[in-house]
């Protein structure tokens, strides 16, 4: 954002009470959630009245997060939503830059006449924003969330509540600081978290090690029977299909980090999981080093995300996008097959 403008935003932030909402992609993750109720933690010390508002629901493991409890989910409640974004002053769009990601709300969003300000760190150019914090090298929207805060003169702000908000999100977006968007800066910032009294014990168990019987026994039948590893392509990949889904009773957030597994096999590059979703086939790609996963994505899949984890949709069977998935990756083969590590 030029400073202009951002000065423009901080008066307006600084001033009198306004009406804002936060919001964030469907089926938000780790970091929609933690940058969405960190920015609301220190903008209600401002006597803001503040709303967060999500697409959809979110895995189990996210709902600790200080003031989860006031977080209303559009999909289910569309009523209580839809009040706060017509009377919004301001709109905050965290982790994403495509209206499509917030389904139906993004017709609402667009619409409404408050200012919106994005907060993102995905690639594609940004467009039905006012304001633009947006920075594709940054770890996370959590990490944003923080030098968005400190560029605003309101680093103190960040309370304990802020802190462990903003550090979960950019634990669950860095893979727990290993991914190579976690430069010295992530962890001077996530120092500073620490210092301001993020716990990151607890997060890190509230986090993960919070999992169901159900779904520890679903991954144990991921890795033993739906497997599928191709050498030829240095790519793994697993399915999971709509009956499976049910017969684990897996609820939202349950699949997240399976794809991950596959990169875990010596020798793989690429990792896919498609996931029969009844209405949607959805598909989930992670890759290593230089093999541009969210162009794979895009150019088969309708999808998109960040150069090493990328998301995409089919509405062809579970069988017939499996057999498409095969037919792109000889065709992509020579990007993972070339890549350096
Ligand atoms: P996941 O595999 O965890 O669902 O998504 C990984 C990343 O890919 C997300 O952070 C998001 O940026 C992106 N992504 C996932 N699904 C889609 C999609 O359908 N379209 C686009 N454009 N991006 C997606
Ligand atoms: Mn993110």
């Amino acid at each position: 954002m030029n400073q202009h403008r951002l000065e423009a935003l901080a008066e307006k932030i600084c001033g009198k009470a306004l009406q804002i909402v936060i919001t964030t992609h469907h089926k938000p993750d780790g970091d929609a959630i933690g940058s969405s109720l960190g920015l609301y933690n220190a903008l209600i010390q401002l006597g803001h009245q503040v709303q967060v508002i999500t697409p959809n629901d979110y895995g189990a493991f996210l709902h600790w997060m200080p003031g989860d409890e006031t977080v209303i989910e559009f999909e289910s409640s569309p009523e209580k939503a839809l009040p706060y974004i017509e009377s919004a002053d301001l709109i905050f769009c965290l982790d994403f830059n495509d209206l499509k990601r917030v389904n139906e709300l993004g017709e609402y969003i667009k619409q409404s006449k408050a200012g919106k300000v994005l907060i993102d760190h995905h690639l594609d150019p940004p467009g039905f924003e006012d304001y633009s914090y947006h920075d594709t090298s940054a770890s996370s929207t959590c990490e944003l969330v923080y030098r968005f805060l400190h560029s605003i003169d309101l680093s103190e702000l960040i309370n304990h509540q802020v802190a462990a908000c903003l550090y979960t999100g950019i634990m669950t977006d860095t893979g727990s600081f290993k991914f190579p968007a976690t430069t010295p800066l992530v962890h001077r910032i996530v120092a500073d978290l620490m210092e301001r009294g993020a716990n990151h014990t607890r997060i890190h168990q509230m986090v993960f090690d919070q999992m169901g019987e159900n779904v520890l026994r679903f991954l144990g039948h991921c890795f033993t029977q739906k497997l599928k590893v191709l050498p030829q392509y240095k790519t793994a990949y697993f399915t999971v299909s709509a009956a499976e889904l049910d017969q684990f009773a897996l609820k939202t957030g349950d699949t997240e980090g399976l794809v991950n597994y596959a990169l875990n096999l010596e020798g793989i590059r690429f990792a896919a999981l498609i996931i029969d979703r009844t209405k949607l086939v959805k598909m989930s790609f992670r890759s290593k080093g230089n093999i541009p996963a969210n162009e794979f994505s895009r150019t088969w899949f309708e999808g998109g995300g960040h150069f090493n984890a990328a998301g995409g949709q089919s509405s062809s069977s579970l069988e017939q996008t499996e057999a498409r998935f095969l037919k792109a990756l000889a065709e992509f083969a020579p990007k993972i097959l070339t890549a350096e590590s």
